[in-house]
């Protein structure tokens, strides 16, 4: 198999854009159709201020390498679940996070939820009622509320997470299967900033999670190989293991998946007597909108965690 533009020995095959190239061209092929995505989209200017989320995976890390690479003002933000039990994932994954960022002299910030908010998630996910003892329901609260809370003090104009291709086809699926015509209306390449509400794009939302996989080894980024241990199990994995099965037998599937949806979206199939209208109010505790009565979820969630272990000392020690 040879390279498309220089015929030299081609190290990537897609078969789902009819293309092999080298490993020269594959890396500056992956960086010029996120570049194509960003503007296609809207995403942001070269004059914006971006904070990537950084989890230590192969998708965010390149994902931060190649907004940097392009030019665009891009700082880290890695958030510290302190999920640490048997492999110390949360501990490695920061390892190699602060490792980019120092290696490429770029601006990282840390947040330490259990320092935020005197437990870990693990232990929130414990006193919680959301997920039955899962912590994965937890773990997005946390997530969307401490990304959002960083980009809106620290002033970021957008906030660009890792998402590829194969993540966006599997939550689609899952929302489709149910007909979540909300979390449908909502999802998408842009999912437009509101006051209180940092813009939130996914570059990589065209992108293969083995294309992905192929730049960053190219690349020579180091990245956390383990999955969370609290993964396992989960249903979008499953959504995946059936996209793939597709996908093998008709390359392009997940693609074509995903682009009808949006083009569907578009032209208004989800619209009218589906649109959202939610009324926002700013949460009396951290200012952060929400359309719970009251605290946010957020809040109401760290509330009831400090009622519940009221006089109960945290043995936990924590690295990061
Ligand atoms: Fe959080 Fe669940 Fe993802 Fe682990 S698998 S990082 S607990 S959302
Ligand atoms: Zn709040």
């Amino acid at each position: 198999m040879k390279c498309r533009m220089c015929g030299q020995k081609a190290v990537v095959n897609m078969r789902q854009h009819k293309l092999a190239l080298c490993k020269e061209h594959y890396l500056e092929w992956i960086p010029a159709q996120v570049e194509r995505f960003i503007t296609k989209y809207s995403m942001f200017t070269h004059e914006e201020k971006i904070l990537v989320a950084v989890s230590g995976g192969k998708d965010s890390l390149s994902l931060w390498d190649i907004l940097t690479r392009l030019g665009y003002q891009a700082d880290g933000l890695y958030l510290c679940l302190g999920i640490d039990e048997g492999l110390h994932y949360s501990s490695e994954s920061q390892r190699l996070t602060e490792k980019f960022a120092v290696a490429r002299g770029l601006k990282l910030h840390v947040v330490n939820i259990q320092q935020e908010t005197g437990a870990t998630i693990p232990e929130l996910a414990h006193t919680s009622l959301r997920g039955r003892g899962k912590p994965c329901s937890v773990c997005g609260l946390v997530k969307r509320h401490e990304l959002n809370r960083v980009a809106r003090d620290v002033g970021y104009d957008v906030l660009a997470t890792g998402h590829n291709l194969d993540d966006e086809a599997a939550v689609l699926f899952g929302n489709t299967l149910t007909w979540s015509v909300e979390y449908l209306l909502r999802q998408g390449p842009v999912l437009p900033g509101t006051s209180g509400l940092a813009r939130k794009v996914k570059p990589l939302c065209r992108i293969y999670e083995r294309e992905m996989l192929a730049y960053a080894l190219l690349r020579g980024i180091e990245y956390i190989y383990e999955e969370c241990p609290f993964a396992e199990g989960a249903t979008s994995i499953y959504h995946k293991e059936l996209l793939n099965r597709m996908e093998h037998d008709h390359p392009g599937a997940k693609l074509t998946f995903y682009l009808s949806f949006l083009e569907a979206r578009r032209s208004g199939f989800f619209s009218g007597e589906h649109e959202i209208r939610q009324e926002l109010h700013a949460c009396p505790k951290c200012g952060q909108p929400t359309s719970a009565p009251g605290l946010c979820s957020f809040c109401r969630m760290v509330e009831k965690r400090k009622e519940t272990t009221a006089g109960v000392s945290d043995p936990s020690g924590k690295r990061c």
